[in-house]
């Protein structure tokens, strides 16, 4: 491969190219603008490199998650080029009560102009369209989104779909995906379509990736950074397996058989801010990763990292395995991301709010996906639930895995939600 060029670039929605894209006419009364506003937005900027080399490209939004990425290159001298566009939109998910994650949307696309060297065509155009649930989650967010481009170019460049993936690796480790925190990418289109996920996974493991000095895990058309605790991420280092029998018994002391626990391959990952977590993989498999707490899930006092007592023996992997269940027995949708990803984020900062949660009572679907997994792990540990500052402790007055059939007059009250929700499989 020989040496590869590139260029960033960033664009913002502009309303006169709104109005455009709309087909409003002009003038336009600032009410009608506003609520076509809502339904549409578009993001447009010209293409520009150091070389003669160049284009255009438009994304436009729509509040129901459709959105439609249109452009084109043109080669406008001598030499020859293949390309590789990456435009991502970068949105914060707001999370009550926590500080926002980042989630980027990408979409590319690639191809070949010819210069005046050779024959062939010298433009290549692009009309790409598709619907993301990511994007109708988050409209919110989106409709103020950051647009930016990484252009990667040369005349021999773009071969193997694995460059996909090294070119979003090394985007990523550049940081400018992502700025300071950064939650997950959701690739849509031909950059989904592209990334022949089946080639490039880590040898010996389900749905991880390690390529130019980062390391993903994925689901469907997701890609999530990780790291691991105290070193940097080679191939040799990641560890994953499934669980062992005696994990799996300890497993079903809680969730009597709703977890399928086939599904579930443990690693030795976290995720950003070194916290474990838990997502849809590839195949139907279920990844949760607990750093740390890899070699001995069961009897693990740590929350994924070197410091241990901070939690019960197992209570980490409890407190994932709930997430487990929330993806087998929930609908899945990428939604999921936004939501136990962001609140994942919110808390490395110390802050504990998205774990707590109001007394029992209220419905569990009522809870959110870090609430619900506390409840469980907090039931889990009962009494043996370690002092921690800030963090909620409702439960500590029970034994561990308080039950009804305990004989005790007043069992903890969080168990009807291990008894009609969890064990029950109902969500
Ligand atoms: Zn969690």
């Amino acid at each position: 491969m020989s040496s590869v060029r590139s260029s960033f670039g960033s664009g913002a929605a502009s309303l006169e190219r709104t109005r455009q894209g709309l087909d409003l006419p002009r003038p336009v009364g600032l009410r009608a603008m506003a609520a076509a506003y809502d339904r549409e937005i578009v993001f447009d900027e010209p293409i520009v490199t150091d070389e003669p080399l160049g284009g255009h490209h438009t994304i436009t939004i729509r509040r129901d998650g459709s959105w439609r990425y249109v452009g084109h290159m043109r080669a406008t001298g001598f030499p020859s080029f293949e390309f590789s566009v990456l435009a991502t939109l970068g949105a914060t998910i707001e999370v009550p009560g926590a500080p926002a994650g980042a989630v980027q949307l990408a979409f590319s696309a690639r191809g070949e102009v010819h210069g005046t060297n050779e024959p062939g065509d010298r433009e290549h155009s692009w009309d790409q369209q598709g619907h993301s649930p990511m994007l109708a989650a988050g409209w919110e967010s989106f409709r103020h989104a950051t647009l930016q481009r990484h252009v990667q170019f040369d005349t021999d460049w773009f071969g193997p779909a694995g460059d996909v993936l090294s070119f979003v690796g090394q985007v990523v480790v550049m940081g400018s995906l992502f700025g300071p925190i950064g939650v997950a990418i959701v690739l849509v289109g031909e950059a989904a379509d592209d990334l022949g996920f089946d080639s490039l996974v880590l040898p010996g493991t389900v749905g991880v990736l390690v390529s130019a000095g980062a390391a993903f895990v994925f689901g469907p058309a997701v890609l999530i950074p990780v790291f691991l605790v105290g070193a940097a991420v080679t191939a040799a280092l990641v560890k994953q397996r499934h669980l062992s029998d005696e994990e799996r018994a300890f497993a079903d002391r809680v969730f009597a058989g709703r977890v399928p626990l086939d599904r579930v391959m443990l690693t030795n990952l976290v995720g950003l801010g070194g916290r474990p977590f838990t997502a849809p993989g590839p195949g139907g498999t279920i990844l949760v990763n607990v750093g740390h707490g890899y070699d001995d899930p069961v009897r693990y006092t740590g929350n994924g990292g070197e410091r241990l007592g901070v939690n019960a023996a197992g209570q980490l992997l409890i407190h994932e395995l709930a997430h487990a269940w929330q993806i087998a027995n929930d609908t899945f949708t990428p939604a999921y991301y936004c939501k136990a990803l962001s609140t994942a984020i919110g808390t490395v900062g110390g802050d504990m709010s998205a774990y707590t949660y109001g007394p029992a009572g209220q419905s569990w679907g009522s809870f959110g996906t870090e609430q619900q997994a506390s409840i469980v792990d907090e039931w889990f540990a009962g009494k043996l639930f370690p002092e921690q500052d800030g963090a909620p402790q409702r439960q500590r007055a029970f034994e561990p895995m308080s039950s009804d059939a305990d004989g005790n007059a007043a069992p903890n009250p969080y168990f009807g939600y291990i008894r009609d929700n969890i064990r029950a499989g109902i969500v």
